[in-house]
């Protein structure tokens, strides 16, 4: 076998990293991860590493789930590809259609299928424009998003996105319009409380619908709470009004679960926890765990009876409902299913880990420590009374991470605020260990700014 220092040079020679530069990093070398069992990664040097954000925000289940590895197995023996166009179909994308309509809220019963999340978002962009044709109102075409969001990496996706930096290296759609984020922490003005800045930044809704005008807006895409945005947990006043918004007006909401679906929250679905109706939902990662690409779109029956009348839908993907990809999506459900992870989420885990999380907002680095369900934040900052931020933004978030990976846990860093997304499953003493590891990365960073 190769040895670290040789699998780092052939990286460094021939491999392109996504959201890297990719030169810094081939100077300081890659971190090879070569096994990964329950929460744990290991790495060719043989460290072994907290995984503190389930990989990308996908094991659900954890790592080494030898019933997901089989199903994958047996299925790529029996029939390792099929596509489902043309009047043909399989049997795991059957079972995982009639799997997802009972797991999904009830007004959904249909899914279309896709192989990542962008792909997700391509295909809504496209079923949204195909809604509104059959209906006849070709005019509304505006998507609504919000700042911050991160809907994914295709062109389509990325413009949904409202990520600036994603922006300057991207082909400008006409028709997305980019709205306030619910950051409390962040954007509140002096004097407000989170629940009047809920109501506040909801409304930027329904006055960017007045002002472009109702006939004009096709959807309104939101993901539960924003991961890669900061994990910006909104106050409770927020999705009540958004939903409010959604109800009274002729738009559809599309809800983007690709990190908030399958458990995250602590119910099947973000937007079952925090009470919204969504016409669309997008799905990834945690539908396998992020053992095999697999993504899809549910769609609500009142858009599947307009669908249905419009005939051909000339849009899908080679591997839409790839037999392996739906074999490991089975395979993780019932796992979840019979283990009943989400209840673990909501009942054991969430509140254990957030009772202890929530501490950490006493470390003088702090400014807050959102967590809900398997996911939460913590914001660093040089002021936690007047909530300012550094002045050269990321740099610290950025040290503390690094810190962070040697201390031996992954969290993730967005700006200079600190994410963590652990798999589900992950134990009492292993969210013990989770916490010290992040409190050591505190103060190593503090005391690093101290010098
Ligand atoms: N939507 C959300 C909310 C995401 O977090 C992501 C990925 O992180 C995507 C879409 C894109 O998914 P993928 O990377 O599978 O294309």
């Amino acid at each position: 076998p190769r040895t670290t220092a040789e699998l780092r040079a052939l990286d460094a020679a021939h491999h392109l990293h996504p959201f890297s530069d990719t030169k810094a990093l081939n100077d300081e070398g890659s971190r090879v991860i070569v096994k990964a069992e329950g929460v744990w990664l290991t790495d060719s040097e043989g460290n072994r590493i907290l995984d503190g954000m389930s990989g990308l925000w996908c094991v659900n289940v954890g790592y080494g789930r030898e019933e997901i590895a089989d199903a994958v197995a047996a299925q790529l023996r029996e029939l390792p590809y099929y596509n489902t166009f043309f009047k043909t179909t399989h049997v795991p994308a059957i079972e995982l259609s009639a799997k997802l309509a009972e797991l999904t809220p009830p007004q959904f019963n249909r899914v279309f299928f896709t192989g990542s999340g962008s792909e997700s978002n391509d295909t809504v962009i496209r079923l949204v424009r195909r809604y509104w044709d059959i209906k006849e109102q070709p005019e509304k075409k505006v998507i609504i998003s919000r700042r911050n969001a991160y809907h994914g990496s295709t062109v389509g996706a990325a413009n949904l996105g409202g990520m600036a930096p994603m922006h300057a290296q991207n082909v400008a759609l006409p028709g997305v319009v980019h709205i306030a984020q619910p950051y409390f922490w962040g954007e509140a003005r002096q004097g407000e409380t989170p629940e009047e800045f809920g109501l506040r930044t909801a409304r930027a809704l329904e006055t960017t619908i007045d002002a472009l005008g109702e006939d004009r807006i096709a959807a309104f895409i939101a993901e539960p709470i924003q991961g890669a945005g900061g994990v910006i947990i909104p106050p409770a006043t927020y999705w009540p009004e958004i939903a409010r918004i959604c109800r009274e007006r002729d738009i559809l909401f599309i809800s983007d679960e690709v990190i908030c679906g399958f458990g995250r929250t602590g119910k099947w679905f973000g937007c079952e926890t925090f009470g919204t109706q969504p016409d669309l939902l997008v799905m990834a990662k945690g539908i396998t765990s992020g053992y095999l690409p697999l993504g899809g779109v549910m769609v609500a029956d009142r858009v599947v009876d307009v669908l249905l009348e419009g005939g051909d839908f000339n849009h899908g993907y080679t591997y839409s409902g790839h037999p392996a990809a739906c074999a490991a999506a089975l395979a993780n459900l019932a796992i979840m299913q019979r283990e009943k992870i989400v209840d673990y989420v909501a009942d054991d885990a969430g509140p254990y880990l957030k009772a202890q999380w929530s501490k950490l907002a006493e470390h003088p680095l702090v400014g807050e420590a959102p967590m809900l369900g398997m996911v939460g934040a913590l914001e660093l900052t040089p002021d936690k009374i007047g909530r300012t931020k550094f002045p050269d933004v990321g740099k610290v978030g950025t040290l503390a991470r690094d810190f962070s990976f040697r201390n031996g846990l992954v969290m993730r860093a967005t700006r200079d605020r600190l994410i963590i997304a652990p798999p589900l499953v992950i134990s009492h003493g292993e969210m013990d260990e989770l916490v010290a590891r992040a409190k050591k990365t505190l103060d190593d960073t503090y005391a690093e700014l101290k010098r």
